[in-house]
């Protein structure tokens, strides 16, 4: 990757006072952080966790797949750190899910804009919630995945498979925008490394077109961009990206 100039925060952070000259006025933007969710030893926290049971907003109800009826499984979930300085409400609760069987990646169209109930649109095989702080419920879903509690850290247990949440995201190929429906850009808030394994529990069936023999993947196990919406205007005003 290429590397950039530091910021020179002397600048950046001319917030008022003298009038600086026209050249040093610039707007304060505060460091994005990006922190990695690493696998921890027990306890078990099912707030950042995988394979444990679902958190979710507490009006909604277990989202199942639109193509066989079958409860979705979830596949990630944790509550957005206030340090990382997301537009979003800190603590606010993010759960990725998608069917056990159907994997299809959520679009092959430009969705720049995204368009009305968006989060219904699709195949229907995925689903994605942002709940806010302490407006959420528990739910059971398919006990498939072993169960897994993360902790946030600075750097990724295994670079090569990593969970970021926050910073900025790591393209693969051309950088991608989303505008929410409505009219908020959405904001960046987690990226799943390409093929990052989901462990399976031992009994439980093989995914369908996984690379793995022992767990599950996203999406085909492309690389997942993650964003929500800012002004938070649904609970499933998310939107996934892949790339590969
Ligand atoms: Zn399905
Ligand atoms: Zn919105």
């Amino acid at each position: 990757m290429k590397k950039r100039t530091p910021p020179n925060p002397s600048i950046e952070r001319t917030l008022s006072g003298k009038p600086a000259s026209a050249s040093h006025v610039k707007r304060y933007v505060p460091e994005m952080r990006r922190l990695y969710l690493n696998p921890k030893s027990e306890p078990l926290d099912g707030r950042n966790s995988s394979g444990c049971d679902a958190i979710l907003p507490n009006d909604s109800s277990y989202p199942t797949c639109r193509l066989c009826g079958q409860k979705q499984l979830l596949f990630l979930q944790f509550a957005v750190p206030v340090e990382l300085g997301l537009p979003i409400a800190a603590e606010s609760q993010l759960s990725i899910f998608m069917c056990p069987e159907h994997n299809e990646i959520p679009s092959f169209e430009s969705k720049a804009h995204l368009k009305g109930d968006y989060w219904n649109g699709g195949d229907g095989n995925w689903a994605a919630f942002l709940a806010l702080p302490g407006k959420v419920r528990t739910a059971l879903g398919p006990r498939i995945l072993e169960p897994v509690s993360f902790e946030f850290d600075e750097h990724p247990a295994n670079p090569s498979y990593k969970i970021a949440v926050g910073g900025k995201p790591e393209w693969v190929q051309e950088p991608e925008q989303f505008v929410c429906s409505c009219g908020a850009k959405m904001a960046f808030v987690s990226q799943i490394s390409d093929s990052y394994k989901f462990k399976k529990l031992p009994a439980a069936a093989e995914q369908p077109d996984s690379s793995y023999r022992d767990g599950y993947v996203l999406f085909l196990g492309n690389e997942v961009f993650v964003f929500a919406c800012p002004n938070q205007c649904n609970t499933r005003a998310i939107w996934v990206t892949v790339q590969n």
